[in-house]
C-alpha cells in the first residue's frame, strides 16, 4: 500500500516516524530515505540510527534550497535519493519504505513527477510512505491512503522558532 502525507499543517514527517517506531515494534525491516535532508542533527536521527531494522539513507546538503531555482548538486542528490529508493524497493527486503519530502523535491523540480509515480510502482508488497507538502493531483490518484495535515494554527505565526525536539 502507498501512503501520502501532505498538507501545510505540522505533522507528515513525524507521523511516518511513528509509523517506522509501530512496524520496528512488530520486528519489520524498514527503511528510511529522506530527500533534502543531509544532517544528523534531527532528534529522530539520532534515536533510529541506535535501531536494528532500520536502515537511513538521507540525501540533499545543508544549504537551503531556492524552490524552482535547484543548483546542480540538489539536482544529483535528489537523483541519488530517487536511485536508492528504486534499489531499496526493488530489493524487496523492507516491509515499510519511508520517503520523507519526495513530494517537496517533486514539486520544487528536483525530481520528474514520473519518477516518483515510477516508484510507487514498486512498492509491491511494501508499505510506502511518501512525505511532504505540495503532493500532485497524479500522485495523489495513484495513492491508496493519502492524508492531508491542514494548518489550523501554527505558532511559527507568532514568531516560535524551530526549537529542538519539537521540529528537529
Ligand atoms: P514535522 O517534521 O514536525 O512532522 P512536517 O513534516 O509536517 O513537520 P514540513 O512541511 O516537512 O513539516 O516542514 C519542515 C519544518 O517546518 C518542520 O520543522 C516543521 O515542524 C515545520 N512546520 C510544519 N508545518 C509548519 C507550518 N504550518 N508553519 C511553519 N512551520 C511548519
Ligand atoms: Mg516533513
Amino acid at each position: 500500500m502507498v501512503h501520502i502525507y501532505t498538507g501545510n499543517g505540522k505533522g507528515k514527517t513525524t507521523a511516518a516516524l511513528g509509523l517506522i517506531a509501530r512496524s520496528l515494534g512488530r520486528g519489520k525491516q524498514v527503511c528510511l530515505i529522506q530527500f533534502m535532508k543531509k544532517n544528523f542533527e534531527y532528534g529522530e536521527i539520532q534515536f533510529y540510527s541506535q535501531q536494528k531494522n532500520l536502515d537511513i539513507f538521507q540525501f540533499g546538503t545543508d544549504k537551503l534550497i531556492e524552490p524552482n531555482k535547484p543548483a546542480a548538486i540538489d539536482l544529483e542528490e535528489a537523483a541519488a535519493a530517487y536511485r536508492k529508493a528504486k534499489q531499496v524497493l526493488k530489493s524487496q527486503k523492507y516491509d515499510l519504505v519511508v520517503i520523507d519530502e519526495i513530494n517537496v523535491a517533486v514539486s520544487w523540480g528536483l525530481l520528474d513527477l514520473a519518477k516518483q509515480l515510477e516508484l510507487m510502482q514498486l512498492a509491491g508488497d511494501a508499505e510506502v510512505v511518501m512525505t511532504g507538502r505540495y503532493a500532485t493531483d497524479e500522485a495523489i490518484e495513484k495513492a491508496d491512503l493519502v492524508t492531508e495535515m491542514r494548518e489550523i494554527k501554527h505558532y511559527f505565526s507568532k514568531g516560535v522558532k524551530a526549537r529542538k525536539g519539537i521540529e528537529f
